[in-house]
């Protein structure tokens, strides 16, 4: 296997792109496709101070090494929400991560607010994931507002986005835009805005960047996270798919003025898509 662009060895195959590639041109390619999809979008803007949420897994530290090579005005914050050993180790990579990047790290403890996720785990199991979402929600939003940052970015990736979608759907309750939209403008003061830089990014992207651009992250997964069935479903349908993933985000986000204008056909007066609708050009070629 060859790099598309260069002709040396490739390291990694991109299925849902159909191209080869080494770990020159990966770094690259990545940085293009989050720079391409940020402009696209107007997810952030280079003027803004950018609070990063970072957990320490690969999604976030990709996020924050490659908002900072784009140039952007970047902190990070890290939330101890007091989980056992996985906040002690995640903890331990973000500053790791911080001094890797020369960007400066944010600790925010949940226990100076009088509790922990562990405590919510013990007290009300079902409701752990839940609690914690608000918990975050809640921290990033009054650090970021008091600490006059602009937005805050978190780590969301594209099968985030669709297994959320799908689940929801599948499950017949309301689907939330704001959770599907790369960026969510506030309603009121107190609000600050939130971004997703890496929404149409794959995890095995973001993966195999911080992999050849050694940036620290670490596999350990949250002991409270329910099995992630949706997220195998939408693997699933990847693996059968190649590229599903990629289009169904996209899908679900396109800019409005990507849809095309209404027209009418100027033989028969019917909606259209472009002069002559499709009905009247098959019944030329038919008829005519
Ligand atoms: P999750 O809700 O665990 O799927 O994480 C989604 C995003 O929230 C991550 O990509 C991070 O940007 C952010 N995040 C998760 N956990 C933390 C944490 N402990 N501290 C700061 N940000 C976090
Ligand atoms: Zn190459």
């Amino acid at each position: 296997m060859k790099c598309k662009k260069c002709g040396r060895k490739a390291v990694v195959n991109l299925k849902a792109y159909g191209i080869s590639l080494c770990e020159k041109c990966y770094p690259e390619f990545y940085k293009n496709l989050v720079k391409r999809s940020i402009k696209r979008f107007r997810i952030l803007n280079q003027h803004e101070r950018v609070l990063v949420a970072v957990s320490g897994g690969k999604d976030s530290s990709a996020m924050a090494a490659v908002l900072k090579e784009l140039g952007y005005d970047i902190e990070l914050l890290y939330i101890d929400l007091g989980i056992g050993d996985y906040s002690k180790v995640s903890e331990k990579v973000v500053k790791d991560l911080s001094k890797n990047l020369g960007v400066k790290l944010n600790v925010v403890r949940l226990r100076d607010y009088g509790f922990t996720v562990d405590d919510v785990a013990r007290r009300m199991r079902r409701k752990t994931c839940s609690a914690c979402g608000t918990a975050k929600r809640y921290i990033m939003n009054r650090f970021a507002r008091e600490n006059s940052f602009e937005v805050v970015a978190t780590g969301h990736t594209a099968e985030d986005v669709v297994s959320f979608y799908i689940k929801n759907v599948a499950g017949g309750t309301k689907v939330w835009a704001e959770k599907l939209m790369p960026r969510n403008d506030p309603f009121d003061e107190k609000i600050v805005a939130r971004a997703k830089p890496l929404f149409e990014m794959s995890e095995k992207e973001n993966m195999l960047y911080v992999l050849i651009e050694t940036i620290p992250y670490t596999p350990m997964e949250c002991p409270h996270a329910p099995e992630p069935e949706w997220k195998e479903i939408v693997y699933e349908i990847e693996r059968r798919k190649p590229g599903f993933v990629k289009n169904f985000v996209r899908g679900l986000v396109r800019p409005a003025e990507e849809f095309e204008e209404i027209r009418y056909c100027k033989i028969c007066g019917e909606v259209a898509s472009g002069e002559i609708c499709a009905f009247c050009r098959l019944k030329e070629k038919l008829t005519g």
